[in-house]
This record gives C-alpha cells, structure tokens and sequence, in this order.
C-alpha cells in the first residue's frame, strides 16, 4: 500500500469534500433513491398548474391524516392540518409538543411554474385559422415555447356561476395545441434578431383549430366552429373567457433521462422539485414533532409572490396568528424563534454552458442537496443572507443525518441572478436559509434533475422537521 503523505493527511483533515453520489451512495441507496423518485415523478406528471399540485397534495394529505384547520378547534400535539388558500396555495402543519413561543419548524416551496397564460380576450382567427393570444408567466426564454405540443390546463367560471375544469392535451387520445415558428427558409430577417427576440411576447400565438363553419360567405367561421364546439363540450360563450385562468402548458411525459436512468425530466420540476420532498418528509414523520411543524406550498412566487396566493400576501401570518391566538402566544414570540428552510432549486452546473458559473460555488447534479446562504444580485441586493449561526445549525442537522449537501451560487458575481420567497419570510423576522435541488434547463418547458439529489432533499426536509 502506497505511504501517505504528510500533505494527504493534512489535506484530509483540512480540506473542505463535498462528495458525489457515485461514490457516497451505495447500491442500495442508489436504489432507495430510485423508488422514491417514482413517486415523484408520477406527483409532477399529474400537477401541472398550483391547482392541480394543490389536488394532489390534498389527496395524498387525506391519506395521511390532515384535516382542515379551524380556527375554533383546540389542537393537541401530533394533530394535522391544512389550510387551502383558494385552491392555489396551501399550508400544512403538524402540531408539536413544544409551546409555539419556542417558534416553528418552517418549510416553503413553490407549485407554480413558468407557463403560457391565456389572454382575456384570447380566441381570434387570421389566414384561415382560429389562434389563442397568450401572455407568458414567470422568466421563460419565449423561442423554447414554439413548435412543442402544449396542453391546455386550467378553470372557467360561467356567467351562471358553474365552474368548469379544463384539461386537454394529455391524455392520448385528446388534442393538442402548438406555438409555430418560422420555417428556416424564410428566417432570414427572424435569425438577425437577439435570442430574447427570437420568437417575441405577442408571435407567442397558439394553434387551435383550421376547419370553419359550413356555410357560403361570412367571416371568422373558423373561429366560430371553436366557439360551437367550446358551447357543446362547456357551455361557454366567448366572454367566458374574460375570467378565466387558462394555462398552456408543455405536455411533454415525465421521463428517466440518460441510459442510466439516473435522471428525470419533465415540465415545472422548478419548484415541484422541492414541495414533493418537503410534502413526503412531513407526511412521513413518524414521532409527534418537538416544535410545530409547517409546510407552506405557496404560489406566484414566478412572477415575484404577489397576490393574495404568493407569499407577500397575509395569509401565512393570518394562520400563524390564528394558532399563536389559540395557544395565548405572541406572535413574534413564535415568529422571532421560528427556523425556516425556504425550499427551491438552484442552477446545476451544465457543462456546455460553463462560463456563468464560479466552479468552486456552484451547484453539481449528483451532490446533493444545495445550502444557498444567499441569492440576488448586483452585490447581494433582493435578497436575505442567513446567518452564519443558523447556517451552522442547518449544516450541523445535515451532517448528523450524514446527508449529501453542497453549496450552490446562482452563477458568476454580476453574471444575472435570482431570487426565492427566503427574504419575504426573513422580513418578518425569523432565520431563514435556501435549501434545495439542482436543475438543468431551470424554466424550460422540459427541466432536468438527478434523482440521488431528490432522494437527498426528502431526507433533509425529513432530518429538519424531526429535531
Ligand atoms: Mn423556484
Ligand atoms: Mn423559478
């Protein structure tokens, strides 16, 4: 056996390893993580919209035990409940044996994601087709959206109250919708353009139908058959649409990716990547918690958490305050010792694409689960930086549960950035630090994900919630 050196060891007991899942995992780890994500992925095929994810999280909730939160009942420790904030956002909460002034295991994630959202006034026809106008939602780049098969997704509510759920485009033997794009024939002038311009917000016009309504003369029949068969199938007519929350969305399946299947891609992984761990690891807690422990699935956190669903809105402080008031606890007392982890995924480093990222800060597929002490840009701005206390402390939970964990810098210094809803609960006071999966294609209609890392963000939501 080869001597070791006075600088291996030194370096052993110095040097900082961030380990990769090849050679940390065993074989039957590997494959832990593999059922694990199986659920998973099936959790991501059937959630495509907040509403949708919501459903799903409500589902597997009932199995688990959750009912919903009233105001009026007294909850004793290892009681589950939910609060469902209009279908699009939810909270869940485990009740623990602690009093709530010594504040809450908190975790936050995100359920909606980059889309297509339709127009109020959306339905027109030109050149003989009938086409939907749309208006994109969150930071897409606009040419990735053209020539996929899209689904349409989402509610109606008629002039006559009913409410109609809409979902086309995924099942087989249903239609689906399309963005086009120029033939590269005729894109002479189009490839002069910037990629950011490449395929523009008003050219992102969807393609539903070409056959119009049988009769000699007349205008817009293509469109009017579309509205016929809408009537038929919905009831609707065309001012329906003024309301309504309709979402093209890739239809892309949820699949393993690379021969070794040690990958999943699929659409809205950001953030359904890290609510689906953070749902399992506070659904399988097996003991009565120590301190309540809170799951907020929030919304709108793509177009910066606003609105009464996104998590500036009250209706967090408005459950904490209702729990806080039944318990006779201040509700700073509770907010000020609460310790959160905001979940939401970070930048993978891609290797075709290396020159955005600092090697030494960013993010691998395959290390694990990412510690982002702070995001934003320009110098720090729109963001929280975590403490080094409660770094500490989160690492030290990590380490105890000998987890995979690495850091993660959403790319170079002043090369862009991004933000998560950390600052908005660090704002009210309590410590909060990003934790969460790396991605590939972040925002692409079809992102990509190692599955060790999935597996990983479970145990560690799990590891957190159980202190
Ligand atoms: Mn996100
Ligand atoms: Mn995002």
């Amino acid at each position: 056996m080869p001597k070791t050196t006075e600088s291996q060891k030194l370096k052993e007991k110095l040097f900082s390893k961030r380990p990769h899942a090849g050679q940390a995992l065993t074989d039957a780890q590997w494959e832990s993580a593999a059922a694990y994500c199986e659920g998973y992925k099936a959790f991501l095929q059937a959630g495509k919209t907040e509403r949708e994810v919501v459903l799903c999280a409500l589902k597997l909730a009932a199995e688990q035990g959750f009912e919903e939160y009233k105001s009026e009942k007294k909850y004793k420790p290892g009681d589950r409940v939910f609060v469902n904030n209009r279908g699009k956002a939810l909270i869940f909460a485990v009740m623990g044996k602690a009093g709530l002034c010594e504040g809450l295991r908190l975790a936050a994630a995100h359920i909606d994601s980059p889309r297509l959202d339709l127009k109020q006034n959306p339905l027109y026809e030109d050149g003989d087709l009938a086409l939907l106008k749309t208006h994109y939602y969150g930071g897409i780049k606009k040419y990735q959206w053209a020539a996929i098969p899209l689904a349409l997704h989402g509610v109606i509510i008629r002039a006559d109250g009913e409410k109609i759920n809409v979902s086309i485009g995924e099942e087989a033997d249903e239609p689906q919708f399309c963005v086009t794009d120029l033939l590269p024939h005729l894109a002479a002038e189009q490839s002069k353009r910037t990629l950011s311009q490449g395929i523009k917000g008003e050219e992102l016009n969807v393609l539903v139908g070409s056959r119009p309504f049988r009769e000699d003369g007349g205008s817009e029949l293509v469109k009017l058959r579309i509205l016929q068969l809408l009537s038929e199938k919905y009831g609707i007519v065309e001012e329906d649409f003024l309301g309504a929350e309709l979402e093209l969305v890739p239809t892309f399946p949820v699949r393993d990716i690379g021969f070794d299947r040690s990958l999943i891609g699929g659409y809205g992984q950001d953030d359904r990547i890290c609510a689906y761990p953070s749902l399992t690891a506070l659904f399988s807690l097996k003991k009565v918690p120590q301190k309540t422990c809170v799951l907020i699935l929030t919304d709108k956190e793509e177009i910066g958490s606003d609105g009464n669903t996104g998590l500036q809105a009250a209706y967090f402080m408005h459950f904490i305050e209702s729990i806080c008031s039944a318990a006779s606890v201040p509700v700073r007392d509770c907010i000020d010792s609460t310790e959160c982890l905001s979940a939401d995924v970070n930048a993978a480093f891609d290797p075709t694409w290396p020159s955005v990222m600092e090697k030494n800060n960013a993010a691998f597929l395959n290390k694990g689960v990412v510690v982002t002490k702070y995001t934003g840009s320009r110098g720090k701005a729109d963001t929280s930086d975590a403490s080094a206390e409660f770094t500490a402390k989160v690492l030290g939970i990590f380490r105890a549960a000998n987890l995979l964990w690495q850091t993660g810098e959403l790319g170079k210094v002043d090369e862009g950035g991004g933000g998560t809803v950390a600052k908005y609960l660090a704002n009210l006071g309590m410590d909060v630090i990003d934790v969460g999966v790396p991605v590939l294609s972040m925002h692409s209609p079809f992102e990509v994900a190692a599955k060790a890392d999935i597996w990983m963000a479970h145990r560690a939501f799990e590891a957190f919630f159980a202190v």
